[in-house]
């Protein structure tokens, strides 16, 4: 059964307001972070109110409310993806997941036997792709730089996929890990991940998905996916900010050393050194956020409740309905996949001699929010010749009629700066 977006809006308590002179919100800007169900804000709220205390900590009531709250869930995360809770490490958002993973590979170097997996040095090669985000580039760059290894990365085709024409080449016994998007911010490309990690599992290398915009949006189980680690963030899935989580493979958690150390990752501390706690402990320094976790938790039961297949399926509506309305305004271009398929609710798109920046005021103007700019993916601005592009983004709460307010602003864009 479909969604009827109208009536989810109403779950929505910011999708109420007026913007610019008392004009409807059209929020078209999910994909940099989502809005927030009531569920999710009243969870967050009734844990501060009668709950709130350190986990894992203090042999009080509070206390033992505090750690059950968290451990739950993190149960619930577990299960939105399949996973055990064994394997679900709370981080502060995709970016700081992504970050433990490189810097537990540069820690390797000095750690025991069973790390050995993990560690990179000059002659090995990390691969990544063209149209990653910096927060999937940028680690594994430094990581190179920490430790001598060599970056690869695949390039893309013209129509915005990864180009896998020289995937056994790119993908060697040289490769350590493989770390690639589930689903690109800008372009919307969900890349051929089975096909990768069966090529990865062959050579032996580690596979990490960056999963910030297809958790939100797709059904994913991580049992079936063949990846070792996935990365999101519970903001831009209706959760709190501050709140991230990295999923790992059991044995593999078991052998990485840490990243963050200091409080509660420790198992016995002398003065002379220390050993740490096993998995997921080991990974989570210092007090949690256990009300963001309490409120990621929410948002997993929110969503599971709607069903992830119809979030699924309604993004893909709005977007076949965006790319066929764009494409009937001569001077856009749709920068990404001209077709739904593999391709999750990211469109990126181009007007001629109108900058993005104007575009997106002009929109603002009416009410409707976009992003403008790299989207912090600035190669594949530079591999297609851009400057920037407008994006729109969607989730379960917008409709046919914000995509028709979204092609009226850039017509009056047009019209504005002389081009229409
Ligand atoms: N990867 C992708 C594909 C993203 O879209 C984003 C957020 N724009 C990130 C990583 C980083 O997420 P965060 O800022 O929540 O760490």
């Amino acid at each position: 059964m479909s969604l009827l977006p109208e009536e989810i809006k109403k779950d929505f308590p910011l999708l109420a307001r007026t913007v610019r002179g008392g004009r409807p919100l059209v929020y078209l800007d999910s994909g940099a972070t989502a809005q927030k169900p009531t569920a999710v804000l009243e969870a967050e709220r009734a844990f501060y109110e009668r709950h709130n205390a350190a986990p894992h900590r203090g042999a009080h009531l509070l206390a033992e409310e505090a750690t059950e709250a968290y451990e739950s869930a993190r149960a619930t995360v577990a299960s939105f993806i399949g996973g055990t809770p064994g394997e679900i490490v709370f981080t502060k958002n995709t970016t700081e997941a992504l970050n433990l993973v490189a810097y537990a590979m540069s820690n390797a170097a000095t750690a025991g036997p069973e790390a050995e997996r993990f560690r990179v040095g000059p002659g090995d090669e990390i691969l990544v792709s063209e149209m990653e985000h910096h927060a999937n580039l940028v680690p594994w760059q430094q990581l190179c730089r920490r430790t001598g290894a060599t970056l690869r990365w695949f390039g893309l085709t013209d129509d915005g996929r990864l180009d896998l024409d020289d995937l056994d080449a790119l993908l060697n016994e040289r490769t350590r890990l493989v770390a690639l998007t589930h689903q690109s911010n800008v372009l919307g490309t969900v890349p051929p991940i089975e096909r990768i990690a069966e090529r990865a599992r062959r050579v032996g290398a580690l596979l990490v998905l960056d999963a910030a915009q297809s958790v939100p949006h797709q059904p994913v189980d991580v049992s079936r996916l063949g990846a070792d680690f996935l990365a999101f963030s519970g903001h831009k899935m209706l959760g709190p900010t501050g709140i991230g989580v990295l999923w790992g493979r059991r044995e593999l958690l078991e052998a990485m050393p840490p990243f963050l150390t200091g409080g509660s990752m420790i198992e016995v501390v002398r003065m002379e050194e220390s050993t740490f706690a096993p998995p997921p402990q080991r990974f989570e320094a210092g007090v949690p956020m256990t009300a963001q976790a309490v409120g990621l938790a929410a948002a997993c039961d929110y969503l599971t409740g709607i069903g992830m297949d119809r979030v699924h399926a309604h993004e893909e509506a709005l977007v076949a309905y965006t790319l066929e309305r764009l494409g009937e305004i001569p001077g856009v271009r749709v920068v990404g996949p001209l077709t739904t398929e593999s391709r999750g609710g990211a469109v990126s798109f181009t007007v001629d001699d109108i900058h993005p920046h104007d575009v997106g005021q002009v929109l603002d103007e009416l009410g409707v929010a976009v992003r403008v700019g790299h989207h912090c993916a600035w190669p594949i601005c530079r591999r297609y010749g851009i400057p920037a592009t407008t994006r729109a983004t969607f989730y379960l709460y917008n409709t046919l009629a914000d995509v028709d307010s979204l092609v009226d602003g850039v017509r009056k864009a047009q019209e504005f700066f002389g081009r229409g």
